[in-house]
């Protein structure tokens, strides 16, 4: 037979692009596996182990027979526990029967550009952004429409700017609060003006993805769908990954109005069905129970931040923001754009992660994959040697470039 030729890949397919975070954490692994001693700051994952009394209540639901498939929406006892965690933590009210447990978060929200939107809607993302959520929202047949928050506003977008974009196709208003790849927190006064600017139109849904919730140094987290103004059109998604470390065990969660809850089970119902079962049982242990290790993993981030933005401001044309949450950081370094070594000119933020890569072994992510040209994503969810080596040496390579 000859071999098959890349037309017969779907358009959908071809159209995509691929994650660039996890492009470039591969990149880091292949340069590494060929000896390189490359430091890779690319990926989004916490560097800590999932806390044992979470490894231990998996261990115990194995033994107990959770290995069948489960309800594909997730288990009572989950579901129970995510209902009443929204409750106690976030003043939000979702009924178990309005959650849905799926294979990490980012299922969570394909299940919801696929429920919501038809060919031709739009969905507004508030930029920079995480950046699967623009192929996304191209997968299920919406066009994404970019609202950008520069770092001199320290990368949040305002009311007035979110006012401008909206149009009669607008469907959903999509981001992240702890943001990736920012950081940047909204603040509940922020929340509300723009929750304001969406209750006057009564058919787009607020989505905020607040899965970086535990991992925020400035407040207590605010949910925007406690708040008045967006209560019943929000749908809140989070996730295990970040806050208790269990990035590998795939789950993460929604709540939202029921007519949506239920449109995602339909369609999770028809491509994966109920997430891992024990892993289930191990994530409500999680929810019910201490909380320690997580505020313990905050207080390291938040340490490894000051390390990190200190260090990063004394390259110069290096500019920081100080990011309130999650574990990213993200500078613009425009300023280096039109320089060169002498071999490379530096002419955009993808030729800026390239050139660290190869002269300074450090893997880190361009802000083109975020809607944000002139940035670059360090995630600082490594040791502080790992952090204080990587910018050493980011420092060293940036010097030669005149
Ligand atoms: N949303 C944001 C903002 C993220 O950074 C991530 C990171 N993976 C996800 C969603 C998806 O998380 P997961 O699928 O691991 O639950
Ligand atoms: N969310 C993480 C990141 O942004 C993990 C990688 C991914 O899921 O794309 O790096």
């Amino acid at each position: 037979m000859t071999p098959a030729k890349t037309s017969v890949i779907s358009d959908r397919i071809l159209k995509m692009s691929e994650s660039a975070t996890l492009k470039m954490s591969q990149m880091a692994r292949e340069l590494r596996a060929k000896g390189n001693d490359v430091i890779s700051l690319s990926l989004g994952e916490p560097d800590f182990d999932t806390p044992e009394h979470i490894k231990e209540a998996a261990k115990q639901a194995l033994n107990d027979g959770f290995t069948k498939y489960t309800p594909v929406p997730g288990l009572p006892v989950l579901r129970e526990a995510i209902s009443k965690k929204f409750k106690s933590e976030n003043d939000l009210d979702y009924a178990p029967s309005q959650i849905v447990v799926s294979n990490g978060a980012k299922q969570s929200i394909y299940n919801l550009s696929m429920a919501l939107l038809n060919e031709g809607d739009e969905a507004i993302v508030l930029a920079p952004y995480w950046v699967s959520y623009y192929e996304i929202i191209k997968l299920g047949g919406g066009t994404p429409v970019i609202v950008s928050a520069g770092i001199e506003q320290d990368f949040k977008v305002t009311a007035a700017q979110l006012k401008a974009a909206i149009t009669p196709k607008t469907k959903f208003v999509l981001f992240s609060s702890p943001c990736n790849p920012t950081g940047s927190v909204y603040q509940r006064e922020e929340l509300e003006a723009l929750a304001n600017v969406i209750a006057e139109h009564e058919n787009i849904f607020i989505i905020a993805d607040e899965i970086y919730e535990y991992i925020n140094f400035s407040s207590k987290h605010v949910s925007i769908g406690a708040l008045e103004a967006a209560k019943d059109r929000t749908i809140t998604v989070n996730g295990f990954s970040k806050g208790f470390a269990m990035t590998g065990w795939r789950l993460g969660y929604i709540g939202a109005p029921q007519i949506v809850a239920s449109a995602c089970t339909k369609i999770q119902g028809q491509v994966t069905s109920g997430a891992t079962a024990f892993g289930q049982v191990a994530a409500a242990a999680a929810l019910n129970g201490d909380r320690s290790t997580t505020s313990a993993m905050r207080d390291a981030y938040l340490k490894r931040r000051d390390l990190v933005k200190v260090l990063l401001d004394e390259i110069p044309g290096v500019k920081t923001n100080n990011p309130q949450g999650a574990f990213y950081i993200f500078p613009d370094i425009s300023s280096y754009f039109g320089k060169s070594d002498g071999n490379m000119t530096v002419n955009n933020a993808d030729d800026f992660c390239e050139y660290l890569l190869n002269h300074a072994y450090v893997a880190v992510v361009s802000g083109s994959a975020f809607g944000a040209d002139n940035c670059f994503r360090i995630s600082y969810a490594a040791s502080d040697e790992q952090l204080k080596e990587a910018i050493r040496r980011m420092s060293d390579a940036l010097a030669k470039l005149k």
